[in-house]
């Protein structure tokens, strides 16, 4: 609408568009069995959660919508954060960038690009501009989905969630918000306030080779078999200072090669290295097998996509395969 909004009208819908008003209202609705209310503030989203432990938050509903429309789920208190300015921020200073937890997808597209190859791609890739326009980080990381697209880029990239509740706020590294199947480290009445990305490298690093990938049945908006992200710091030496490798659909959480990286860090950033890496994923995660991929297709993906990132890298910077 913001785009519309600066061109003519050439038909009653843009014209509405223009007139739209942006700004969302607090609004709240009581039903018989039902209560919504849509907060414009933090506190005030807090002062909620306090008084109903037990609401559900929702920001784009793309994921919760379907549990409205397919599963025909009922919840009795709804709190909606697509109207709260302290969750709709996107600031960046040069050591990192924070993105508020409902900020649609579409919106950090066009205003980071650049700032992150992975994320870039993996945005690309993401459903389609429809959903995008209405999904959050918010949503996506609070979904706990094991083949949520972002969280692999997240953990990649080494990204930290500042939590709130009505106690106070807390900061948490994603890599230890997943604990188990769609089950995170939030508390009753937390909420996921932003994600912090830092944009420095590794102490000792002077560039960062990075990307994602997304394997899915369809070319464009599917659910991914398996989602990769990676982010290798390297010294002057072509030495990796920092490695990280992080898969979604190969366990119950997006996780990390963790063993894997740590073999890779002091390790030389080439084919041979490359190729040691691949054995030692081979066994790193154990998949289950689904109607998307069997577990050995999995496998094979995670192993792979690894050489792929290696490949792409090199190729693009013009690195020689040592
Ligand atoms: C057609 C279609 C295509 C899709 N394609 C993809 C895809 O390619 N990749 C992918 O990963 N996903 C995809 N999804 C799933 C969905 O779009 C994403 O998971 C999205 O990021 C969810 O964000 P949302 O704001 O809509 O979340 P909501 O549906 O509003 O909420 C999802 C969950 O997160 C919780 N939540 C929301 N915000 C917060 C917060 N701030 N703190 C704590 N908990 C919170 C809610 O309580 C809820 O449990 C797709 C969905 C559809 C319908």
């Amino acid at each position: 609408a913001r785009k519309v909004r600066a061109t003519r009208a050439v038909d009653s819908f843009s014209e509405k568009l223009i007139q739209a008003n942006l700004e969302l209202p607090s609004l709240r609705f009581d039903g018989n069995e039902q209560q919504f209310y849509r907060p414009t503030r933090l506190r005030e989203v807090l002062d909620l959660l306090r008084q109903y432990p037990e609401a559900t938050l929702v920001a784009g509903a793309t994921d919760l919508g379907l549990e409205f429309s397919w599963h025909t789920r009922a919840f009795p208190v709804l709190i909606s954060l697509e109207a709260v300015a302290e969750l709709k921020t996107l600031n960046q200073t040069p050591e990192h960038v924070e993105i508020g937890a409902a900020v649609p997808l579409s919106h950090v597209e066009e205003n980071l690009r650049g700032a992150f190859p992975s994320l870039d791609e993996m945005l690309h890739w993401f459903a389609a501009r429809q959903v995008r326009n209405r999904a959050t980080f918010g949503g996506n990381i609070g979904t706990a989905s094991p083949i949520g697209d972002l969280p692999p880029v997240l953990l990649s990239l080494d990204a930290e969630l500042r939590l709130a509740s009505a106690d106070g706020e807390r900061k948490i590294p994603i890599a230890d918000f997943f604990k188990g199947y769609r089950q995170t480290d939030l508390q009753t009445g937390e909420l996921i306030v932003s994600i912090a990305i830092p944009k420095t490298l590794a102490v000792g690093a002077v560039r960062r080779v990075q990307q994602s990938y997304k394997v899915g049945k369809r070319g464009t908006d599917d659910i991914s078999i398996v989602a990769a992200a990676f982010a290798v710091d390297l010294d002057e030496e072509n030495k990796i200072v920092r490695a990280r490798l992080a898969y979604g659909g190969v366990a119950a959480i997006p996780a990390r090669a963790i063993a894997v990286e740590q073999m890779l860090e002091g390790q030389l950033w080439n084919i041979e290295t490359v190729q040691r890496a691949k054995s030692w994923l081979k066994d790193a995660f154990t998949p289950l097998t689904d109607l998307r991929g069997s577990a050995e297709y999995r496998k094979l993906l995670v192993v792979n996509l690894f050489e792929k990132f290696f490949v792409e890298m090199t190729e693009r910077d013009g690195d020689v395969a040592r």
